[in-house]
């Protein structure tokens, strides 16, 4: 180097060398950011790390980036500010994220800051909004400076703190953004996003032993010092007894819940409280686990039956030749236990295991099945928990902590660097595609691509696969192993179909339950086996109507019908959440002769009321889940046997399996069947044959499903009897291809949206003209407007773009729908106008 002409200006001029750094931050523009790196910081900062900058024009207003690249040239259009704080000197974001983060963005058209904004839990994200707590597991006051002392003596005075809050606490010398960060290093307190409904964690408060005493001497010492007094030297020993610290004295740090310590006597407690006070014991609380489990890890040995040994070893067999593979098992043919097989052999060769599982799904029983083995090896991974539990699964995965977790679409965000095993269990289900907001993904085929970069396999399992999925299999694309029995001998449940005009005609129709119906669940309550109902539709019913001027009510802000719920005694939209009161006369003509039509599960569950006086009924649906554990609770009650019947709404299709239940009912199949979308076939098989496959789970008495259906011939009902699968996919295919939809295209839905009906119009229709000058008329399909064409006061139009798999080259498809939407944004003509790209729409 020494000889090289520019040796001799290069120390000075790496001084004066100013760094730059590309971010991308959390916000809807689709591009990065150039912050200026101040002189410190240049030797840690990092791709990949989180850092803290000013942003717009407010003073003080902050936001958290991630670093995408590093360089030294200023940007032209404008000034670059400074970067205020580096949060990582280890990236928290891998390569590969960032790598992921770019494809989403380029794929699913949406701006990479907001695909950020959605992989990064908020707790991660420092900035104006976000909201500061006192971390009550702190205990190392020792650890912090004078300053920090007294900042966290006001913060435990509050539930929480703003930012700004903390400005102005801090003054014009405090630098917040370093003072935050320093208190989280030092665990003092946790930062999150104000959320709609706030995680209170329920806290066990326990004891422990001083420090000094994990000393083996020490602990020796005290002892013998407490001869003398012989209850608090009890209390020592039961706490020994429950803490061998003898053996690990690292034990001591977990401590032991206080109710055990002072169980019986009262004289316990005084002891203990004078123990406390001496500073023998000290206490502490900590955030209960959410599925507190206390049985070992691995106490639980799967053996696999034959079936599923077969199924098993097959898979492996394909896994040599194919990276995908579809295990197409039956409901109650055990998929679950052939997961676990397949996670502990990659867990075992070393390698990371992604289990994704419907977000409904995963608050329940598979959770406590997969606990039993992986015990606290595994992580979980809800959208229901915390930030600060999100925050602590993504840091346990990049420490190593969690080599599995099982999680819900967004756990495809994980910092993963060593995939060995993604599985994707339901795959079919449609909750993993997000629809709001950006970016509109689909995880099951994230996970593809998270796999491919990898090097990981991909398993996904179904009892009623998407026909895009079975199609690849059947192409040869995926690998396909097939599980067609039921474990245990249990037999797949008989499936009548109840025409319902007939009955209706014979008059022995009550409300809206066939005979057939109101005998099988009188026989069931006789024989204590539980039943359980089906209708897709929650509330009490869905219209209501003047029966003499046929006056509907309708939400005021979108273009849908009132659902009456009788509980809440009020008019709901499902759509806007807008909410009235239930009108006592017409508004339109006087008339008192106001009626609800239709039916909910609401409805049903009063008229179940009526018929069985004596029955326990409980009904699972959106309304009666909101509350945070309310989920389980319903679950638990179920289980527990003491219910005689569930009604509910798709939400107890899914993946739940009770020993008991031998009977499901399932109300308005041919509104689910002819559901005006080319889909409806498929979704209508896949959540009868479903919420089907709740019966009967057990051997020894075949379940019984009765459909309650207005046409008993039509052929997909056949299908769904004789659970015909392959039928159906074959039906349904040919029509896919002979109209060109998915698998066969690749569909891209864009929908415009104004307040303004005629604004919204014209961008829809030069939006649809410039691309059927591209792409020709066959391929854009619309303007059209949506079964709901207004929501929230807006007004929309859908555009349809079909794009074939193998003709068309979909990159440069998407880059000229971007550049055309932009030329729409822009225009002056047609402000605020907003165009939603859908990619892959369902
Ligand atoms: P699927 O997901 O295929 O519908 P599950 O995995 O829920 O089926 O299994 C159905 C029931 O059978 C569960 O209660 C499960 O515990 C039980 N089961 C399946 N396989 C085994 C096995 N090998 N050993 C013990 N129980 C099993
Ligand atoms: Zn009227
Ligand atoms: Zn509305």
């Amino acid at each position: 180097m020494e000889n090289q002409p520019y040796s001799l200006f290069s120390s000075a001029e790496t001084e004066e060398l100013t760094f730059f750094a590309d971010l991308i931050l959390p916000i809807p523009v689709p591009r990065l950011f150039t912050y200026r790196v101040p002189r410190g910081m240049t030797d840690i900062l990092k791709i990949g790390a989180r850092v803290i900058v000013p942003f717009g024009k407010r003073n003080g207003r902050v936001l958290t980036a991630v670093v995408a690249r590093l360089h030294n040239s200023p940007p032209t259009q404008y000034q670059a500010r400074y970067i205020s704080e580096v949060l990582d000197e280890y990236p928290l974001v891998t390569g590969y994220q960032l790598e992921l983060f770019r494809w989403m963005s380029e794929y699913y058209m949406c701006p990479i800051g907001d695909v950020m904004n959605i992989a990064l839990p908020s707790g991660l994200k420092i900035s104006s909004q976000s909201k500061v707590q006192f971390n009550p597991d702190f205990d190392y006051p020792e650890l912090l400076t004078e300053f920090e002392t007294v900042l966290l003596t006001e913060l435990k005075k509050h539930p929480a703190l703003s930012y700004d809050e903390l400005e102005r606490l801090a003054g014009e010398g405090g630098n917040v953004p370093a003072l935050i960060k320093s208190l989280i290093s030092k665990k003092a307190v946790i930062v999150f996003e104000e959320v709609k409904e706030k995680y209170i964690p329920k806290m066990i408060r326990k004891v422990r032993l001083n420090r000094n005493y994990e000393e083996r001497e020490q602990l020796l010492v005290l002892l013998q010092r407490l001869e003398k007094l012989p209850k608090q030297q009890e209390v020592v020993m039961r706490y020994l007894s429950h803490i061998p610290m003898q053996r690990d004295p690292t034990l001591n740090q977990k401590g032991l819940d206080k109710t055990i310590l002072n169980q019986d006597e009262e004289l316990s407690q005084s002891s203990l409280t004078t123990l406390l006070k001496n500073g023998v014991f000290e206490a502490f609380e900590i955030i209960q686990p959410r599925f507190s489990d206390d049985s070992p890890a691995s106490s639980v040995e799967i053996k696999l039956t034959e079936a599923q040994r077969a199924a098993s070893q097959q898979i492996m067999a394909q896994f040599e030749h194919q990276n995908i593979v579809l295990l197409h098992g039956i409901t109650g043919s055990g998929k679950t236990e052939v997961y676990i097989d397949m996670i502990q052999q990659a867990i075992g060769s070393g390698s990371q295991v992604l289990y994704l599982l419907p977000e409904i799904a995963l608050t329940t029983q598979i959770v406590v099945r997969l606990q039993r083995v992986f015990g606290d090896k595994m992580g979980i991974y809800h959208s229901k928990f915390s930030d600060n539990e999100r925050v602590e699964v993504w840091k346990g995965v990049v420490s190593g902590q969690f080599q599995f977790v099982v999680g819900v679409r967004s756990a495809v965000f994980l910092p993963f660097d060593n995939l060995g095993l993604i599985i994707v269990d339901e795959e079919h289900e449609t909750s993993y595609k997000q629809h709001d907001p950006a970016p509109r993904y689909h995880a099951r085929d994230v996970a593809m691509m998270l796999a491919h970069w990898q090097q990981a396999k991909v398993l996904l399992g179904s009892a009623t696969p998407s026909l895009e999925t079975y199609y690849q299999a059947k192409q040869g694309r995926y690998g396909l192993v097939e599980l067609f029995t039921r474990f245990g001998e249990a037999t797949l449940p008989n499936i009548i179909l109840v025409d319902i005009k007939q009955e209706k005609k014979q008059k022995t129709m009550k409300n809206e339950f066939s005979s057939a119906l109101l005998n099988a669940l009188e026989m069931n309550m006789e024989r204590k086996e539980q039943s359980i109902l089906f209708q897709n539709r929650r509330g009490y019913s869905p219209y209501m109507q003047c029966e003499d001027c046929e006056w509907t009510a309708e939400c005021s802000n979108c273009a849908v019908s009132l659902t009456y719920h009788q509980r809440a005694a009020e008019l709901r939209c499902h759509y806007c959440g807008h909410k009235e009161d239930v009108p006592r006369i017409c508004p339109t003509c006087g008339s008192t002769k106001v009626r609800t039509i239709g039916f909910g599960t609401e409805k049903l569950e009063d008229q179940l009321q009526i018929y069985f006086p004596n029955s326990r009924i409980l009904r699972m649906d959106l309304d009666t889940t909101r509350a945070k554990n309310a989920y389980q609770q319903i679950i638990q009650e179920f289980e527990s046997g003491q219910i005689d019947m569930l009604v509910g709404t798709q939400m107890i299709t899914k993946g739940l399996d009770f020993d008991n239940v031998s009977l499901v009912g399932i109300f308005d199949a041919d509104r689910l069947i002819r559901f005006p979308d080319f889909r409806a076939t498929e979704r209508a098989f896949q959540m009868l044959t479903q919420v089907s496959g709740r019966a009967g789970r057990r051997a020894g008495r075949q379940g019984t499903v009765l459909i309650q259906t207005n046409s008993p011939q039509q052929s997909i009902l056949q299908k769904i009897i004789e659970n015909d699968y392959k039928g159906l996919y074959e039906e349904e295919i040919q029509e896919r291809q002979d109209f060109n939809y998915p698998p066969f295209s690749r569909l891209i839905k864009l929908t415009v949206r104004h307040t303004d009906k005629a604004i919204s119009h014209q961008a829809a229709e030069r939006l649809t003209n410039e691309l059927t000058d591209m792409l020709g008329s066959s391929r854009v399909l619309g303007p059209e407007e949506p079964l709901v064409e207004r929501i929230r006061n807006q007004f929309l139009y859908d555009i349809l773009i079909k794009i074939e798999r193998d003709k068309v080259n979909v990159k440069a498809v998407k880059a000229y729908i971007q550049e055309r939407i932009n030329d729409i944004l822009t225009d002056k003509g047609l402000r605020q106008v907003s165009i939603v790209a859908d990619v892959d729409c369902l």
